[in-house]
């Protein structure tokens, strides 16, 4: 049963000092039974006051580092069954998957598509994040495909998926010092790759045929001491694979069961079954609902950028607005003669614009200021998208030196700044735009005498 704070404050050494970075003993209390700080964090406490509340007070899903340096990756943490209810916490990862069974010119393909894709959208880097080695039967060839991987100037962490403990011992030599993933623990071998990984403290996938074998081997590893561990949701069919996923979630954040608080790995290369429209749709799916890593069998634009974009709208906080940086941006290739629009740094507000921008083919340039993340309107209201803030913009981020044609587009919807912005921006014609992104093409085209 999960602890109240006045149950963690009854153990605490109530000295009030501060220590632990919380003005009392009873307020550090309550924050540990949030699970938004370890207990450890009181240097006070007893040891076996730690040892008591430690697991009582851990959060319910493990956070696994995964990777190394740039290509470090958190997985699981979550706390939440929907996002409406808090946040999601760590996005879900996209893995390709190469195997020693697939020729080379499959493989250079494969590889050549994971570095192809590779975008920032407001501000996070688009791209495949692991590389999923699989072994089907030929060591030497399976051996030779990591090292070509890591050769490959590649930018991923590394999944080997290999249920042979040998075989996994030896291609792990080649990347552990990336703190790969090792997948293919099961109910024949888990104490085997448990030695294997322990002394490095990789994360382990395991797996079982079904959900009640599951809970009983992770139940086996966790007795011999091993807590890095990724979960597949047991399945043959894709039926199967939701609803065991969703139950492995259920069983932690709702039945508060923290043998199955992992993350997970969804092989939706095989559950498609060769269909690739049916694996985004799973892709999708499994990133509503709750894949960690989801394995692809390809990737290019057209798979990714429904991918990405569904990931980045479940995995951003729905209390705060999605915001581009503010700065100046050429659509459509301007010169110095070319206008000036400018709107807010609301991520959808910037999209509809910019998109209605190319669709015009008008080169152009867009003023971006801060606007506190917020649509036209409301960040007008909010006193943040005014005369003032859009003419300190202007003059302090070097539009002046770029945009010599001195006419600056205002979105329809606060033509009420023009008069402010004429006295603040002298020598700069103000016009007043489209209340609607739909009109800018037809817009722009009559500005330029088209
Ligand atoms: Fe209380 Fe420990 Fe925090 Fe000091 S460090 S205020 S003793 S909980």
């Amino acid at each position: 049963m999960a602890l109240t704070g006045l149950d963690i404050f009854k153990l605490t050494p109530k000295k009030n000092c501060k220590d632990c970075g919380f003005p009392t003993c009873l307020a550090f209390s309550m924050k540990v039974a949030t699970g938004a700080v370890e207990i450890g964090k009181c240097p006070h406490m007893s040891s076996e006051a730690i040892e008591k509340l430690s697991e009582a007070t851990a959060p319910l899903m493990k956070t696994l580092t995964v990777g190394k340096g740039e290509t470090e990756y958190k997985l699981g943490g979550e706390t939440v069954m929907f996002r409406h209810e808090k946040t999601f916490v760590n996005r879900n990862r996209f893995a390709v998957l190469l195997s020693d069974c697939m020729d080379d010119a499959e493989i250079d393909t494969k590889i050549q598509h994971m570095k192809d894709v590779d975008y920032v959208r407001i501000g996070e880097d688009m791209k495949v994040e692991f590389a999923a080695l699989k072994y089907a039967g030929n060591k030497d060839k399976f051996i030779a495909l990591v090292k070509k991987v890591k050769d490959s100037g590649l930018k991923v962490a590394y999944i080997l998926i290999c249920e042979d403990v040998a075989v996994a011992k030896e291609a792990l030599e080649l990347v552990k010092a990336e703190n790969p993933i090792v997948y293919g623990a099961n109910k024949d071998n888990y104490k085997e790759m448990v030695e294997l990984v322990k002394a490095d403290n990789l994360a382990l996938g395991v797996k079982a045929d079904n959900l009640e074998a599951l809970y009983g081997l992770v139940e086996e590893i966790q007795k011999l001491g091993y807590k890095n561990l990724i979960l597949d949701p047991a399945s043959t069919s894709i039926k199967e694979a939701f609803e065991n996923t969703v139950q492995i979630r259920r069983m932690n954040i709702q039945g508060q069961d923290r043998t199955f608080g992992y993350p997970s790995i969804l092989f939706v290369d095989t559950l498609a079954k060769g269909d690739k429209f049916m694996e985004i749709a799973l892709s999708t799916l499994f990133t509503m609902k709750y894949g960690s890593i989801i394995v692809l069998s390809d990737i290019d634009y057209a798979r990714a950028l429904p991918l990405y974009g569904i990931r980045q709208n479940i995995f951003t906080d729905p209390q705060k607005p999605m915001r581009v940086e503010p700065g100046l941006y050429g659509v459509n290739n301007p010169d110095e003669n070319s206008p000036l629009i400018c709107t807010v740094d609301f991520a959808l507000t910037y999209f509809i614009v910019s998109g209605e921008v190319e669709r015009s083919k008008m080169p152009v340039w867009m003023a971006i200021p801060d606007a506190g993340g917020y649509s036209v309107l409301t960040s007008w209201a909010a006193g943040k998208f005014t005369a003032s803030s859009i003419a300190k913009f202007i003059k302090e981020s070097g539009v002046e030196e770029k945009v010599k044609s001195r006419k600056l587009i205002l979105p329809g919807k606060v033509a009420v700044l023009k008069g402010d912005l004429e006295e603040n921006l002298p020598g700069w014609e103000i016009i007043v735009g489209t209340t609607e992104a739909m009109f800018i093409p037809k817009f722009l085209k009559e500005l330029a005498g088209k």
